[in-house]
Formats: structure tokens, C-alpha cells, sequence
């Protein structure tokens, strides 16, 4: 927990850029993403590039209507209203990855106003206001050289909404919690892919502070484009503390754009703000005024499938998980789906639905949560299907292999070695339970260790994690242990 001079009350806002998951750009006809299989950092530089997007002058944008759905969808499931009538409108700046001059945006009329998204803070729940979600177009990537610098284009054009909060919350966990619950609802409703690394995903933050009880904000200054849930809260954190040692030296914060350095922890000064008409917007003339049906938007609606509250709360009710992990497997679409497919794999192998549930959350918030930060990958990158989950599910319950060894299967999945049945058989994980193998083992034990062997037959409890310990080892590790544990009791007796 982020903690702070208490005679200061901290205001906090999001803007979060997320990209549309659509098959071509905002405006024209160019593959919105790389090819199959390729990262977009790994694709030609102005590759999917055309007159258009390269802003040629005499060329018109047309609206892809895949953006229009996304977007009603997005505003549908953070309950906002969806305007009927809403306006394309120019954001004029120049920099030279913006080839028009100008960016297509949308300003006094958004498509979506007035919404609402529940976060989780330790036990407390809040809700934050959505003041608007706008649809735009991404700008290109300008690489700076040491005397010149590039153009790359390949985001020029690529369709983003604009998610717009209300200044309402006052701690970096609760703006973490607000950044992870949006992620969790774009990619759970499939409009966004929600990679980070990517930048498909990225926010904008606008931090003050005010003394405690005042009704007035402080000026904000905003940290630009943080990608990873994690920075967000470091960033703030560190502009909360600059703020306020600041006002409590007798200075002012200023009402600037200001760039977060994760390696140093430190937020830069990168230019003073603009406000709004330094950017002179006006209208789009070469877009028509969207218009949009009731009767469609209904039909968005119902295509919404459950959202990551509901599913979470149907997680800890039906499944009998805990609020925690319930929320780990609900953050992203691709994790909740994972565990619904798996257990949909395990209820036919006949394994009773909470058991399954818990051993595949013991995995995912585990070892796949872990594997997912290391590769910095979504699960749904790598190479781990239901499939696997499912059986590796079933050699846990059914004492097949033992934690550890699941856990050497979960990774070999991940990496592509293929099923679980040959990973077992090819890594030696399979669990010695033939009584017959085990009693061998614990006889060449007794053998080895008379002596202690009488004094636990004495009473001495504690030699038996001895005993189960050397008999493990002597099998490889491959022994069940709760099945060597109860034959060496027998022994006893
Ligand atoms: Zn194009």
C-alpha cells in the first residue's frame, strides 16, 4: 500500500487507450495486425501502409463498421449510454507521425457517456465513473536516429476507444484495480487483444493532490502512455510523493505532460499541456455524422457474454473458489476461458466440478501466472490448450503424477512438447503406486537404517518424514506420498 503525507488527499484519473481487435484499420482497408504468428514490433516498417493512413492528400477515410461494434459493445458492457448520433471530429496537431496533420478523433459527441466500472481494493469494492469512450485512430512511430529520424506508419490509422474516467479514485491501488477490471472486461468481450507489450493497451494518468477536505482539485499533471498495471501505481506513486513535496516546499505543480522511467522510478517533465482548444477541433467533414439504430444497439447487447464480475461471482458460488482466485482467473478473457473449457473437459472425464476447478486454479494462479509474467506472454500465446489442462487435472486427482512432477508437465505443455500422456512418459513423471514396487523400496530402506527403524517403532514419531523421505528418494521422487506414508505406518503396527 502506497502511503503518503496524511494532511493530502490524492485525485486520480485514467484515460486508457485499448486497440480495437478489428482485421483492418479504423479508416481504410490495411491489416490493423501483424500476420499470423508475428509480433507488430516484428513486422517491415510501413508494411500495411496506403494512401489513406499515409494521409495522402485527396484520399478520404471510410468508417469501418467493425470499430463501430466493438466500441457500442466496450460502452455496452461498462454501462454507459450509447449516443445515437455521434460525430467523427479532428484533433489538429503537427508531428511527424501524424502525415494528415491531424487526428481523427471524436470530441463534444462520443459514442458512449456515462458508464460504470466496479474494481476490487483488498476487501472494499468502489465504483469508478466512465465519463466517455470515444473511438480514434492511432498515430504512426516516429525512431529517432542520431542525426535524422523514421517514420513508421504501421499504426497509423490503427482503431483505438478511448476510455475516459471520472477523477474518482485516491489511491495508485485503486487506479492498478480500475486499469486491470477495464483490461478484464475488453478482452473478456473480445474487442481488445489487451496485450501490453504491444502498447494494445495503454493508459494515460492524471495525478493531484489537494489538502484533505478541500473541495477544490490541485492542477494535475498527467503521466503519459504506461503500459503494465504494475508502472501505473509505481508511476503515480512517485508523482504523488514529487507533488506534495513540492506544495509543502512553498511551489506549485504545474499543469504538464509528464513521462514515466520504470528503470529509475522517476516521472520527466515532457512538455507543458495543451487544453482542449489548442487543438482546434472541429467536425470531420470528409466523415457523415453516426447514426446509430436502437434496435442494433440492442442486438449488441445481446451478444455480451457474461462479464468478469458476474463470472467471478459465479466462480466463488458454483465453484466454490476463493474471492482471490476467482479474480486472478477472471482478470483476462483468455485465463476465464481456459479454466471453463477445462472444466468442461474434466466434468466429461467425470471428475466432480469443484475438485477440478480448485486443482486448475492451483495451476493457473500458480505456475501459468508465473510463467506468463516471466515470457511476459498471454496463456493464449502460448502453446498450453484446455486439452492439456484437462488431463494434467486428471493425473493430479487421480495420484497419477505428483505436484512436482505436474508441475515439470505444465511447463513442457507450455513450451509445445506435446500431451500430457507422452510428457509424462517421456520426462519419467508417472507416480510409483504398485504397492508391491513401494514395499521393495521401504524393505532396502529398513535394511539401510535398522537402527533408527527400531527407535520410531519405539515411538519416535518424528523419524517417519525420515523414512517417507529416503524411501522418495530411492524411487526417484516418483513415489505417491501419501501412499508410501500410510504403507511405512503399516509397518509400525
Ligand atoms: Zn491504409
Amino acid at each position: 500500500m502506497a502511503t503518503w503525507d496524511p494532511e493530502f488527499e490524492v485525485v486520480i484519473g485514467l484515460e486508457i487507450h485499448a486497440q480495437l481487435a478489428t482485421e483492418t484499420k479504423i479508416f481504410c482497408g490495411c491489416p490493423a495486425k501483424a500476420p499470423e504468428g508475428k509480433n507488430v514490433s516484428e513486422v517491415d516498417s510501413n508494411w500495411n501502409t496506403c494512401p489513406v493512413c499515409a494521409g495522402h492528400p485527396g484520399t478520404l477515410p471510410k468508417l469501418n463498421a467493425r470499430v463501430l461494434e466493438y466500441a457500442t459493445k466496450a460502452g455496452l458492457a461498462m454501462g454507459c449510454q450509447i449516443r445515437e448520433n455521434s460525430v467523427f471530429s479532428r484533433k489538429n496537431y503537427f508531428y511527424p507521425d501524424l502525415p494528415k496533420g491531424y487526428q481523427i478523433s471524436q470530441f463534444d459527441k462520443p459514442i458512449c457517456e456515462n458508464g460504470t466500472i466496479e474494481i476490487d481494493v483488498g476487501k472494499d469494492k468502489k465504483t469508478v465513473r466512465v465519463q466517455r469512450i470515444h473511438m480514434e485512430e492511432d498515430a504512426g512511430k516516429n525512431l529517432h536516429m542520431d542525426d535524422f529520424s523514421l517514420v513508421n506508419l504501421n499504426r497509423a490509422c490503427v482503431p483505438l476507444i478511448e476510455i475516459v474516467s471520472e477523477p474518482d479514485m485516491r489511491s495508485p491501488e485503486e487506479a492498478g484495480a480500475y486499469m486491470r477490471a477495464v483490461h478484464a472486461i475488453v478482452t473478456t468481450i473480445g474487442v481488445c487483444d489487451g496485450n501490453l507489450q504491444e502498447g494494445n493497451f495503454r493508459c494515460d494518468a492524471n495525478v493531484s493532490v489537494m489538502p484533505k477536505g478541500s473541495k477544490t482539485f490541485g492542477t494535475r499533471a498527467e503521466i503519459k502512455n504506461v503500459n503494465s498495471f504494475r508502472f501505473v501505481e509505481k508511476a503515480i506513486e512517485y508523482e504523488i510523493s514529487r507533488q506534495i513535496a513540492l506544495v509543502k516546499s512553498g511551489g506549485k505543480v504545474v499543469q504538464e505532460t509528464r513521462l514515466y522511467d520504470s528503470a529509475q522510478n522517476k516521472t520527466f517533465s515532457m512538455r507543458s499541456k495543451e487544453e482542449a482548444h489548442d487543438y482546434r477541433y472541429f467536425p470531420e467533414p470528409d466523415l457523415i455524422p453516426v447514426k446509430l439504430d436502437k434496435n442494433w444497439i440492442e442486438k449488441i447487447r445481446e451478444t455480451l457474454p457474461e462479464l468478469p464480475a458476474q463470472k467471478r461471482a459465479r466462480f466463488v458460488s458454483e465453484l466454490g473458489l476463493s474471492a482471490y482466485d476467482a479474480g486472478v482467473v477472471t482478470s483476462t478473457g483468455s485465463l476465464a476461458k481456459l479454466l471453463e473449457d477445462t472444466l468442461a473437459l474434466t466434468s466429461k472425464k467425470g471428475i466432480d466440478a469443484k475438485t477440478a476447478a480448485k486443482s486448475a486454479t492451483n495451476l493457473l494462479t500458480g505456475e501459468i501466472s508465473r510463467l506468463s509474467k516471466e515470457e511476459e506472454k498471454d496463456v493464449s500465446e502460448s502453446k498450453l490448450t484446455a486439452v492439456h489442462l484437462a488431463d494434467l487435472v486428471h493425473a493430479i486427482t487421480s495420484s497419477l503424477v505428483s505436484s512436482t512432477g505436474a508441475k515439470t508437465a505444465l511447463l513442457a505443455a507450455w513450451n509445445g512438447e506435446g500431451t500430457i500422456e507422452s510428457i509424462i512418459e517421456k520426462h519419467g513423471l508417472k507416480q510409483v503406486s504398485d504397492t508391491g514396487a513401494l514395499e521393495a523400496a521401504i524393505d532396502a530402506v529398513i535394511a539401510e537404517n535398522a537402527g533408527q527403524f527400531a527407535e520410531m517403532k519405539s515411538g519416535k514419531d518424528k523419524l517417519l518424514g525420515f523414512f517417507v523421505g529416503q524411501t522418495m528418494k530411492k524411487t526417484g521422487g516418483k513415489a505417491n506420498p501419501g501412499l508410501l506414508q500410510e504403507l511405512i505406518k503399516k509397518r509400525l503396527s
